[in-house]
């Protein structure tokens, strides 16, 4: 039986050390680090999560601003949004809440966030930076991964390590980070042929799909450490991840739940982007 990895706990030991560097911020430059949210319209969902992120900010000290613009905001207005925070000293991250509209040129507008305050590490030349190993500003939900095979005290260098999804928000950061951290890193994905080759030999299988019972016990490497960062929902309303958890709990040796797995995590590692951020503009 598998031990389980407690996201819940080892987001609240981040949150408790980005309070501390917020409060030594704040002291050193006399205002907290701030976080700006853009939301575009009001999507149910999106509303849930910039309102989660507005109260994980003021737990931790970091002033946290919601630019709520309205559905049939065009591109263009969403990039001087960005530019006014771009040049805003006290702003010292910016996220722009995704999904956006349809008729938004996504890519563009992102691109407009300056690298520095670009909190979701999804900007081209964080992304290089990651690659070149020179990175500053990772996307949250694989340092999230990272953090708690770190914390939980799992072996990582010279391990097999399997990524199953290959998405620039997950699989592919997720995996450069595993072979910084010297493991032998295998990046699986929907055209993958026989998944259970590559899982079945790895030591840890981070496994980002969207696709709900993908992964089954029988797939796994016993004593394996299984990280589920999909968040799928059932007909019934209940959330579980791309792991079927009762065969894989039988057989890994880790396993993050979903929900409490990975999710918190991905909301205290933005926070922690923020410092990080913040730091590397004040320095
Ligand atoms: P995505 O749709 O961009 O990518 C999915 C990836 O899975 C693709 O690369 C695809 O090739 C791969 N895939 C699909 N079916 C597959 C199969 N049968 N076998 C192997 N690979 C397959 O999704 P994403 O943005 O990377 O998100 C993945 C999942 O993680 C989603 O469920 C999403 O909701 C969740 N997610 C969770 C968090 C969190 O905080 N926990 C954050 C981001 C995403």
């Amino acid at each position: 039986m598998a031990n389980i990895i407690d996201g819940k706990e080892i987001a609240k030991q981040v949150r408790r050390e980005v309070r501390q560097k917020a409060a030594q911020f704040a002291k050193a430059h006399g205002r907290a680090p701030g976080l700006a949210v853009i939301l575009v319209g009001d999507d149910p969902a999106s509303c849930i999560y910039v309102s989660n992120k507005q109260k994980a900010c003021e737990k931790v000290g970091i002033a946290g601003q919601t630019l709520r613009l309205p559905e049939k905001t065009s591109t263009e207005e969403l990039i001087d949004e960005i530019e006014r925070l771009n040049r805003d000293p006290a702003t010292d991250g910016i996220l722009v809440q995704l999904p956006l509209p349809r008729h938004i040129d996504e890519k563009a507008a992102l691109d407009h966030i300056l690298p520095i305050k670009d909190v979701d590490g999804l900007h081209p030349d964080n992304a290089g930076r990651l690659l070149s190993g020179r990175a500053l500003l990772e996307p949250c939900t694989p340092r999230g991964c990272m953090e708690l095979l770190k914390r939980s005290g799992i072996p990582i260098a010279g391990k097999n390590a399997v990524v199953i999804g290959r998405s620039a928000l997950v699989g592919k950061p997720a995996a450069l980070m595993l072979l910084r951290e010297n493991a032998t890193v295998t990046l699986c994905h929907s055209k993958t042929a026989e998944l259970k080759q590559y899982t079945s030999m790895a030591d840890i299988v981070i496994a980002a799909t969207g696709k709900p019972g993908l992964i089954k016990g029988e797939m796994l490497k016993p004593g394996c450490a299984l990280i589920d960062v999909g968040i799928n929902r059932l007909a019934d309303g209940s959330i579980c991840g791309d792991a079927d958890y009762d065969s894989a709990v039988q057989v890994a040796g880790w396993i993050t739940p979903v929900p409490g797995g990975v999710g918190p995590m991905t909301i205290a590692m933005l926070l922690d982007n923020t410092l990080i951020a913040a730091e590397a503009q004040n320095a």
